[in-house]
This record gives structure tokens, sequence and C-alpha cells, in this order.
């Protein structure tokens, strides 16, 4: 396993932000989501710093679905990023963060009037539209309130980045979006230009995730630069913004070589103006929306092993007392990861295991194969590089409660979400006494 950020070694028990593994288990329980926050923190700055251009301003974006939460939305607000949501849960969260609304981006492809209102009556800065109907209701809603509201439209590119096929957004036939190939799109943004409720601020796309060439992230910047001339010259309007989403992509395995952020951000930036200078188009803001690639180094899953079984066929199993219910990306679209047994770090990792969780899914499988040192019942086995997509997407399937989340730094550590208790969790059934 490869130690990342702020991991380290304290004779043979793997640290985090200066706190033993062991230590982290005994004070908060198991399995336990521990960030490391001088690695976030890092990496916000990483962003700010290298997306820089003399010739517009830059918006860093952190997509907050990747990792929500009220401690986080403090963090990166703190760090000056500007944030996404994509739902009136996510909403809440960074505005109890003390998010500014203005500096907040609403997307989602069908956002309920509900949502939007919500969204409109907090003065949310931009709500990126998806479709006509969508359209409707936030012209609808903005009149009402005698509001303007500021929107991009989300178009595809056509641009197929190779990743995997449900985490690949900009086809032709995507559900996001609207194509920039479809003749009803240009007519679609001279209305919304003309309305008088809508400030039609510019376009956005997203390609995917997890995308690991630069090369697609530069054909997205062309292919979004000549539209959004085309946008200008066809509509006669001033665009103030491209927003070209996120997808940038991060190590999990080494079959992964992710994008190096010092030197693509910089190759990028160049890729963009040059792409400016070729469509004679210029505009105040380019913005970029990264998620996995803020949130997910810095994240690492602890669990406490249960049995170690010995199938008839196959290799043995290492039980976790956690799984699918906390980190669903490898049942949901074979997502890879690193382990290591954080009690025995630096002794060599030579027998093969399936790590297998605790929910009732043949599926729940989190690693198919990883060599381990010696696993035994009660050795604490890592995950790194769970920050984005598994807290997020944790369920309580089973009626397992989910993990708290601890954030450390400096050899200090502080609960961001408590762990879910079982009262918790019938909080809001009710009887049938009731
Ligand atoms: C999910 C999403 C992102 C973030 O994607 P990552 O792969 O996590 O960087 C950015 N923008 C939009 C519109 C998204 O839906």
């Amino acid at each position: 396993m490869q130690l990342n950020g702020n991991m380290a070694t304290d004779d043979n028990m793997l640290t985090i932000g200066g706190i033993r593994a062991d230590k982290l288990i005994a004070a908060y329980g198991s399995p336990l989501y521990v960030i490391d926050q001088a690695d976030f923190e890092d990496r916000a700055q990483a962003f700010k710093q290298y997306f820089v251009s003399e010739k517009f301003k830059t918006h860093v974006i952190y997509a907050s679905k990747a990792f929500s939460n009220v401690y986080i939305s403090e963090l990166a607000k703190a760090a000056g990023l500007h944030i996404d949501v994509v739902s009136g849960g996510e909403l809440y969260t960074v505005l109890k963060a003390g998010y500014d609304p203005s500096q907040v981006y609403f997307h989602g492809n069908n956002k309920t009037p509900h949502e939007l209102a919500y969204a409109l009556d907090q003065g949310i800065g931009t709500i990126i539209v998806d479709n006509d109907y969508e359209y409707q209701l936030i012209s609808d809603l903005a009149k009402e309130r005698k509001m303007l509201a500021r929107v991009l439209l989300r178009v595809n590119p056509g641009i197929e980045a190779d990743t995997h096929k449900y985490i690949q957004t900009t086809k032709e036939d995507s559900k996001f979006g609207m194509s920039t190939t479809d003749p009803r799109t240009m007519a679609f943004i001279q209305a919304m230009a003309q309305d008088p409720a809508i400030d039609f601020a510019g376009v956005h796309c997203h390609i995917g995730s997890q995308v690991m060439k630069a090369g697609f992230f530069y054909e997205e910047a062309q292919a979004m630069i000549a539209f959004a001339k085309q946008v200008e010259s066809q509509c006669q309007i001033d665009l103030q913004e491209v927003n070209l989403g996120g997808g940038f992509g991060v190590y999990y395995t080494d079959k992964d070589q992710p994008l190096n952020l010092a030197e693509f951000l910089p190759a990028y930036i160049k890729e963009i103006e040059q792409a400016m200078v070729a469509n004679d188009f210029s505009c105040d803001i380019i913005s970029i929306e990264p998620g996995r690639s803020m949130i997910n180094d810095s994240g690492s899953t602890l669990y406490t092993l249960g049995a170690i079984k010995h199938p008839q066929m196959g290799l043995p199993f290492a039980f976790i007392d956690g799984g699918m219910s906390d980190n669903l990306r490898p049942a949901l679209y074979q997502a890879e990861y690193e382990a290591a047994i954080a009690n025995r770090i630096n002794e060599p990792a030579d027998q093969a295991f399936r790590v297998a969780g605790k929910c009732c899914e043949t599926g729940d499988i989190l690693i198919q194969e990883i060599k381990l040192a010696n696993p035994q019942p009660g050795d604490i086995l890592v995950v790194p590089r769970t920050g984005a997509y598994t807290f997020a997407m944790a369920s309580n399937y089973n009626r397992i409660e989910k993990p708290a989340v601890v954030f450390v730094k400096d050899g200090q550590s502080k609960v961001a979400v408590k762990r879910e208790t079982y009262a918790d969790m019938t909080r809001n059934d009710c009887s049938i006494k009731d």
C-alpha cells in the first residue's frame, strides 16, 4: 500500500495526521472514516495556486457531493473555494456551514420545484440549468419573487472520456444537459437570454469522472470555448462564465496514473487561454469543479477484522466490520482499492486475501484480491483513498449504523460527524401504536 498525505509509521503502526490507527479506533470506534485535514487544505491551496490566469478570473468550485458535511464545507469556505451542490440537502448543509450563498452553484438534472424555490429564496449565486422544463420553473419562480436568477446551461460537447460508463456523462445520449450539436440548444439559449427573470451567464460542461488523460480536458476546453463563441455571435450576447466541470482522476491502485496538479493545472490554463485567442473569445470567469480530486486522497477507512475464513475453494476471506454500507463503490461499479494491516504496517504483505463486508449481499466484496501481512481477528485494516463517494453514498442497509468521521491534523483529532446509534436509525420509524 502506498502511504499518502500525512501518513507515517510508528513502531509498526500506521499513523495518520500524527495519530496512531489503534488510538483512533480506541477513541472513536470501528469502522471509522479518517480525514487528513492538512492534506485537504494543501490540495485546496494547490488548486487555488495553480489554476490562475492573468486573462480571466478563476473559480475553483468544490463539488461537495463527493463528501458533504458541515465540517468539510467550513474548511472549503476557509480555503476560499466556491462550492457546488446537487440537492436541497447539500444546499442546506453548505448554508449551515456559513457559506455565502452567492458562492454556491446548484447542479442536477431534475431539481424539484421545492429545491429551486429554496435556492432562490436563499439567494444562491448560480443555477446550472439542465433542460427546458427546469428553465421554465426557474423563470416562473424568479418572476414570482421579482428576482433575477443567474444561470448557466449545462451542455454536452460529445467528448467520450475513457472512464467507466456509469461515470461518463457527456456522450450525445447522456441524461445530463443538452447537446451542443442539437439545433434546439441555440434557440433555447436565445429564449433564456431574452427572459427578463434570467441572467444568462454562460455554459457549463462536465465530461465524467476519474478521467486520467489531460487530453480530454484540453479537448473539452477547446470545444466549450468554440461553442461559447458561437453562442455569443448567434445570440448576440456576452457570456460571463465558462464552467468546465470536474472529473480529474486520482490514484486508487497502481493501475491509475493520476494527473499531477502542479503540472496539469497550469497546462490546462494555457490550453484555455490559447483556445480563447483562437476563437477570439473572452469572458470574466473560467471555473472548474473538482470533487474526487479534492478530497479522495485525504480520506481513509479503518476497519476491524473479524473472522479469517478459508473456503473450500478460492482465496481466503478477511471479514471487515463494515462493507458496502460504508463504501458502495466496489459493489456499484467494481471500484478497486489498496489496503494494509495498519497494526503491522512494516511487515511484508505476502498472502492474498479477499476482503469481504458484513452485508447480506454476495456482491459485498470490498477488495477482490489483496496481499496482506498475516491478518488476524482484531487487526485493523486500513483502506486508503476513500475520501470521495464513500461516506457520501453510505446507507443503513442491514441497519448498520454509519461510521463516525474524524478529522486529524498535527496529532489532534476532531469528530466531524458522530457515529450513528441504533436510536438514530429508528428515529423516524413510527409504531403501529402511534
Ligand atoms: C460530480 C460532478 C463534479 C465532480 O466530479 P469529480 O469527478 O468528483 O471531480 C463536478 N461537476 C458536476 C456537474 C458533477 O456532477
